[in-house]
């Protein structure tokens, strides 16, 4: 692991892999068990740094807004997100929950192998995924749910099953992440090189004499703003892979020559390959949530407990800190500390929006819209997903846990401030669907903008051009599971087994 200060002006690899992240690392990790391969990630180390790896300091760094910040901030019509800067990806700032993705989800992302979709879950899990120690909050949350129809209680999973689970995470006992980075300990060092703070600004394509256009290497910037170009080594089968993430691919893509017309035209980017559909379908998993107040604390807890309705909407909580970063002024005299969040996911979804680049410089951010709730399909679901946190509240479980905790005037201090109780029982001309547009927020689950069969083919091989594969979370038409690092890590491992087993097959 270097900074990209220290590399050569120029390089050769069989492999470059853009992008540093969930996806990335695997894929790099696993191919370099028989070619050099050259990782560029953007940020920096999530090492040594207690933001990141101390569970407790969740979401402290969306406060950090200098330009090396492991988050990057983005706002999309209204909603603030914001996307991983740093080595791990989504792994090194994301809540941690891990729960494997859906059978729809492989059929999806044309992953055929059984065996090895569960060999490539295990690869993960042994390094990185941990059980979870569920204390009274999570635990009232749980037996509410059963309570409130979302059945069976299917007790610790990491597979996706509908009814109530308690999920893994990638915290140990000790509250410590553990990022993808951690799977670098399966590379092999003789011809792996990481580099940090090696921003990529274009990948660059040959024409001449070729039918189609063929990728050959790439420009990375380091933070000197001195460029560097890595190519690939002339070797038959040698590909660059992008998993620059759902923001960063497409983005990239657009940047480098393929993309729609009018964009590239617009920002005078030489077209290498028109493709109107670079960008498209572009969505974010809508959440909305309740808080749940309390007169004494609540134990800390990040996502455990998931309950996956057999309606699309998923179901989790957390305790004891704002996570969500809703604005508590509607509760006064309670703190984060003093509650706990229960919200829902509505899963797909169908609401799509687009990507489009605001400019030629890669370390910003581009311009992207989601449409929330645009396809009545996602509003239904996130009302029906309220109705079940409410009945979750109201059960003779989430009583138990009332009465074990508070007076009887802290309850009915307690039912009073909850706006979506009063809407259920009908004191407010407020619906409950307007209340689901009001108060829409991110799980952070944005995906698309390079879909499989668009963009690229059942091989995340770019379409219409050679030596060049998307692999990431552009790439989702869903998100997968009820939260996706656990499928898009698997799928990173499964990918690099492919490619290395195909490409050694066909070198015999
Ligand atoms: C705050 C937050 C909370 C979340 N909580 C959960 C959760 O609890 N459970 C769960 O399963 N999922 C969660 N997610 C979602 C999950 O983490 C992401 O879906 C997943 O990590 C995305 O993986 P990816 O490989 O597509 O992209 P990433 O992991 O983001 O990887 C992309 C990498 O590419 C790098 N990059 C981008 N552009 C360039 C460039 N031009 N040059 C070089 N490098 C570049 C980025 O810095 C990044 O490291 C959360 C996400 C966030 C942001």
């Amino acid at each position: 692991m270097h900074e990209a200060t220290k590399a050569s002006k120029v390089s050769f690899f069989d492999y470059i892999v853009i992008g540093g992240g969930t996806t990335g690392i695997p894929i790099a990790t696993t191919l370099s068990a028989n070619y050099s391969v050259l990782l560029l990630e953007r940020g920096g180390s999530p090492y040594n740094d207690a933001n990141i790896t101390n569970a407790s300091n969740f979401g402290l760094y969306f406060f950090d807004t200098s330009p090396d910040a492991p988050a990057q901030q983005f706002m999309t019509q209204g909603v603030p997100n914001a996307r991983a800067r740093v080595l791990g990806g989504g792994t090194s700032i994301n809540a941690g929950f891990y729960s494997r993705g859906e059978e729809q989800f492989n059929k999806d992302a044309k992953l055929t192998d059984v065996d090895l979709i569960q060999e490539s879950y295990e690869w993960t899990e042994k390094v990185m995924v941990f059980g979870q120690d569920v204390q009274s909050w999570q635990s009232a949350v749980r037996a509410g749910l059963v309570e409130a129809g979302v059945k069976p209680d299917n007790g610790f999973s990491y597979d996706h099953l509908v009814g109530t689970k308690v999920g893994g995470a990638i915290f140990d006992e000790n509250g410590t992440r553990h990022t993808a980075a951690d799977l670098l300990q399966y590379a092999n060092p003789n011809g792996f090189s990481l580099l940090l703070h090696a921003t990529v600004h274009k990948i660059l394509f040959k024409h001449k004499g070729r039918s189609k256009p063929r990728a050959y290497g790439v420009v990375f910037e380091d933070t000197f703003g001195k460029k560097h170009v890595a190519y690939l080594k002339r070797r038959k089968n040698n590909e660059i892979i992008l998993s620059a993430g759902a923001l960063g691919s497409p983005q990239l893509l657009m940047l480098s020559g393929i993309g729609p017309k009018d964009q590239l035209d617009a920002l005078n980017i030489k077209i290498v390959l028109e493709q109107p559909f670079v960008g498209q379908d572009m969505a974010d998993n809508p959440l909305n949530v309740l808080f749940i107040p309390s007169p004494i604390s609540v134990e800390r807890s990040l996502v455990q407990v998931v309950g996956i309705t057999p309606f699309g909407s998923y179901i989790e909580a957390s305790g004891g800190f704002n996570i969500i970063f809703v604005n508590l002024s509607d509760y006064q005299g309670y703190t984060p500390e003093m509650g706990g969040f229960i919200y829902e996911k509505v899963n797909g979804p169908l609401s799509k929006g687009d990507l489009k680049i605001a400019n030629r410089n890669a370390s910003d951010n581009p311009l992207v819209t989601f449409n929330y709730f645009t396809e009545p399909e996602d509003l239904q679901k996130c009302v029906k997903g309220i109705e079940t946190i409410l009945k979750t509240f109201n059960s003779e479980a989430f009583s138990n846990y009332k009465l074990a905790n508070m007076t009887d005037k802290d309850i009915l201090d307690l039912n009073m401030k909850i706006p979506y109780n009063l809407i259920a029982h009908g004191n407010t001309s407020t619906s409950l669907e307007q209340h689901c547009k009001d108060t829409v927020r991110t799980i952070w689950h944005y995906h698309g903008g390079c879909h499989i069969g668009k963009v690229i083919d059942d091989e995340y091989k770019v379409i219409g051009v050679d030596s060049l594969r998307v692999i990431d979370g552009s790439t989702l038409l869903n998100s997968p599971g009820t939260n996706p690092q656990a499928s898009l890590l698997m799928l990173g491992r499964y990918m690099g087994v492919t490619i290395l087993s195909q490409r050694i097959a066909g070198e015999k």
